[in-house]
C-alpha cells in the first residue's frame, strides 16, 4: 500500500487504514526508536494532563517531529489496553482517553467524531 504524504499524521486517514499497515509505519519511522530518551521519559506519573505534559515534555518534543505521529496514536486508540499508558501520538493518556471516550460516543450515535469532521492533525500543545 502506497501512503501520500502527510497521511501518517493525519487522524481521519490513519483510521481507514488496518492496524498492519500502521504498525509497519511506526515500527520502521517511529523517531523515538532511537532510545535516546530514557525510558521512564514516556511514562509520566502525575494525574492531571497538564502536569503530565510537563512530566513528558521531552518525549512530547520527540513526537511532534515524528511523521508517523497519526498512526501511532491511532494503534494506542484501538488497542487500549496497551495504549492507554504513556505517551503515544504526543498525547498523554488523559488526552487520548478524551479522544477515545469522542470515538466510542460518536459510534453509539452515529455522529462523525469532532477531530476527524473538523479534518484536523493532531495538535501538540508546548
Ligand atoms: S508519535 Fe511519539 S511515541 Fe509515537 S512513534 Fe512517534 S515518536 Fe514514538
Amino acid at each position: 500500500m502506497r501512503l501520500g504524504a502527510g497521511t501518517l499524521d493525519d487522524p481521519e486517514s490513519c483510521a481507514q487504514l488496518p492496524d498492519q499497515v500502521l504498525a509497519t509505519e511506526v515500527v520502521s519511522k517511529a523517531r523515538c526508536a532511537d532510545g535516546t530518551l530514557d525510558p521512564d521519559a514516556w511514562f509520566p506519573t502525575s494525574i492531571a494532563a497538564e502536569a503530565n505534559r510537563r512530566e513528558a515534555a521531552e518525549a512530547i518534543a520527540i513526537c511532534s517531529a515524528c511523521p508517523v505521529r497519526g498512526a501511532c496514536l491511532e494503534l494506542a486508540l484501538r488497542h487500549w489496553a496497551m495504549g492507554q499508558h504513556g505517551i503515544w501520538g504526543g498525547l498523554v493518556p488523559a488526552e487520548r482517553g478524551a479522544l477515545r471516550r469522542q470515538r466510542l460516543a460518536s459510534a453509539r450515535t452515529g455522529a462523525q467524531p469532532a477531530f476527524a469532521a473538523a479534518g484536523a492533525r493532531i495538535t501538540l500543545a508546548s
